[in-house]
């Protein structure tokens, strides 16, 4: 594993707050005070293949590589220039098709590396062209359920966005996401996360040298809105995006990724030094009371917390907007009280705010607000000078989809299509 998931970024703080003592506390006894417990502890394993991908490895892991397969020094660099290239660039799924690279070396790289990707197991397709693909990833052992994680293509006019997952299930438990109900946790590793995004190219035959329908590249944007919370795997998604971003690769420029997080403030800042990209906060209430419960990792970061990461947030200054995403649920957050509050939390910060009908699953307690209201509400914040979207032509039936990846074979139905649509636009 790339992580250690049993190390919180908690640990991260130099000096934990009331809070933090009080919620680790309550972390460490499993549950939170309202009942929902804070964090899961990772149960699922992952073993490395025999035969590891070199997918997801940095230059210099790739150059040690190839240092233990005999490669001289003085070819090393050059040698890594060209897998980079043929990895990233022209799309190769084998060692065979490097064709500038020299016969014995493909032979020996061969024996040792693949370039594989995640299996795909599952692909659907819907007429408007949105895919959703069910990738398996290697467990620990056979007795443990197979390691699944979703991976979806929204193709827009201007736009072709994939939604990418960072965990298998997810960390948290926020009361509203049916992720957070999984039980079975664990990190992607970089390789499991550029894969998703080799997975889309391959399936769109999306690679340089490959016909695609305009000329144009289809993935476009990156949004790190599938399974999981990306800011409790920080080193791979870290790892992984800058390779998605390296311009000698795949390219996709930071501001055509964002990373959606529910708030892990000590990795907030660090995100935007680190990385670099478009950042998005899962808020979903303006009141710590209520947000304690909707999203119960505000028990140790609380909203004032959350609000000056943002405001710290070394990005935000390069006139990039923070998106703020508040899922609309009825009689619970969606009052012009809150809208009221809302815009006077966010004052100060370059923001949009993206307004997500709740997407209801089987067992919620929660229901999506009325179409009418979420029209009000969105008003009010319109008004008082932020942009606040609801994409949807059909009202109280989009679907947030991102947040509702299962890992389950299923067909993509019309609200999930017009969810995942209205996801895709972050900008
Ligand atoms: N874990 C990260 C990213 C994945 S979730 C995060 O929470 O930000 C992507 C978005 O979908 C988040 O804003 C999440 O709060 C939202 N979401 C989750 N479940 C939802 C639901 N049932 N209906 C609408 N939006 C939901
Ligand atoms: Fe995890 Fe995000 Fe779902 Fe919360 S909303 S449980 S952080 S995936």
């Amino acid at each position: 594993m790339s992580c250690c998931m049993t190390e919180t970024p908690g640990n991260l703080s130099t000096i934990p707050t009331e809070t933090d003592i009080a919620a680790n506390r309550t972390a460490a006894s499993g549950m939170a005070d309202g009942g929902a417990p804070l964090e899961k502890i990772a149960i699922g394993t992952y073993v490395p293949p025999a035969k590891p991908s070199l997918i997801g490895l940095s230059r210099a892991e790739i150059a040690e590589r190839l240092a233990a397969i005999g490669i001289p020094r003085e070819q090393r660099r050059m040698r890594v220039q060209q897998l980079w290239h043929w990895m990233y660039v022209r799309g190769a799924r084998t060692f065979a098709e490097m064709t500038s690279v020299s016969k014995d070396m493909r032979a020996e790289l061969e024996k040792h590396v693949t370039v594989d990707r995640p299996e795909v197991v599952a692909e659907q397709i819907s007429s408007d062209g949105t895919r959703k693909w069910l990738l398996r990833l290697p467990s620990g052992n056979d007795l443990e359920k197979p390691h699944e994680v979703e991976c979806v293509y929204i193709p827009e006019t201007d736009r072709g966005t994939l939604c990418v997952s960072s965990q298998v299930g997810c960390t948290l438990n926020c009361s509203f996401c049916h992720t957070g109900t999984q039980r079975l946790v664990r990190n992607l590793t970089a390789g499991e996360i550029v894969g998703q995004i080799m997975v889309a190219r391959d399936r769109l035959n999306d690679w340089a040298d490959r016909e695609t329908p305009h000329g144009n590249r289809l993935v476009t944007n990156i949004v790190m809105m599938g399974m999981g919370e990306p800011l409790y795997n920080f080193d791979a998604v870290r790892d992984g995006l800058l390779i998605v971003a390296d311009n000698e690769g795949i390219g996709i420029s930071k501001r055509r990724i964002t990373l959606s997080t529910s708030g892990v403030v000590p990795n907030i800042v660090r995100a935007g030094e680190e990385i670099g990209v478009m950042l998005a906060i899962s808020l979903h209430a303006v009141r710590d009371e209520l947000r304690d419960e909707l999203v119960p990792l505000n028990r140790k970061y609380p909203i004032a917390e959350l609000m000056q990461a943002c405001r710290d947030y070394p990005a935000a200054s390069n006139a990039k907007r923070i998106t703020f995403e508040y899922v609309m649920l009825k009689g619970v957050n969606d009052s012009l009280e809150d809208a009221r509050r809302l815009v006077k939390l966010l004052k100060g910060i370059h923001a949009k705010i993206n307004l997500i009908p709740f997407n209801p699953w089987p067992g919620t307690r929660y229901e999506c607000s009325d179409w009418d209201q979420i029209e009000k509400f969105s008003e009010y914040v319109f008004n008082a000078g932020y942009s606040s979207p609801v994409r949807t032509p059909r009202g109280r039936d989009i679907l947030a989809a991102c947040g509702q990846l299962k890992s389950e074979t299923e067909k993509l139905s019309a609200r999930e299509r017009q969810a995942l649509r209205a996801m895709a636009m972050t900008d």
